[in-house]
């Protein structure tokens, strides 16, 4: 009834072990002990577990709303990016990003088997993380396959007439819908496919992984509904060791 894990059609397709966590994933349900948000190593541990991989095998960075991408699996969890590409000599390396509202972008290069996972949240958008990410994974941008995971709806994410220009500057005028109250609502989700859309990747190789992380607290954590104490979902892909292309 509640899954656990949200996949992405052509990533999988594309033979890329990956997924997009809900609040299911920890062994303790939704909430933990005392009805308190489940804390990232017991949330990690039962998503890897349904993943199939081991939990020592991930890597975290410090999230920081930048657009520093990390190349190397360091093992350091203070190392500041808000982005991972890893190669196929890193297939042992699980990359993880941390989201609640924000946006989690995975990305596939289905030729190299190389592998980005993204956190854009509207400042990562304003600073092209997106783009940043893309560029390290070198290679044509024509054989990438991108899935945008769970994030905050355009109906949710309610902002400032500066957070709208900072979007709007780093995307199109379209992602800004002024008509819905006397504040602008932005969205993300489109924020980050005109990006992808602009560096080169082709419409049908970016799906959108549905869900809003704010208007279905059955399913996800929130920052903006939930506060600073929030769960967080991740969102993971492995990079490919043996070249799988099957028919693509
Ligand atoms: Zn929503």
């Amino acid at each position: 009834m509640h899954p656990l894990i949200v996949r992405s059609k052509i990533l999988a397709k594309a033979g890329f072990l990956h997924g997009f966590s809900t609040r299911w994933a920890s062994e303790a349900g939704p909430t933990g002990p005392g009805g308190a948000f489940p804390d990232d190593a017991i949330h990690l541990s039962g998503f890897f577990e349904a993943l199939g991989r081991d939990p020592e095998s991930a890597l975290r960075v410090k999230q920081v709303h930048g657009n520093a991408v990390l190349q190397t699996p360091a093992r350091d969890w203070s190392t500041e990016a808000d982005a991972i590409v890893l190669g196929p000599e890193d297939a042992p390396i699980t990359p993880v990003i941390r989201t609640a509202d924000c946006v989690p972008v995975l990305v596939g290069d289905a030729f190299t088997g190389r592998v980005a996972a993204v956190h854009a949240g509207w400042q990562g958008v304003e600073k092209c993380v997106v783009k940043e990410a893309i560029q390290a994974m070198g290679g044509p941008a024509i054989r990438l396959v991108a899935a945008i995971g769970p994030c905050i709806c355009t109906d949710c994410f309610e902002v400032g007439e500066e957070v709208a220009s900072a979007v709007e500057g780093a995307s199109e005028p379209d992602v800004t819908d002024r008509s819905r109250g006397p504040k602008p609502h932005v969205d993300l989700r489109l924020a980050v496919r005109l990006q992808l859309r602009a560096l080169g990747l082709r419409p049908e190789s970016i799906e959108d992984v549905a869900g809003c992380t704010q208007c279905e607290p059955e399913r996800f954590f929130s920052f903006r509904r939930d506060g600073a104490n929030a769960g967080r979902q991740m969102a993971v892909i492995v990079p490919r060791a043996t070249r799988n292309l099957r028919h693509t």
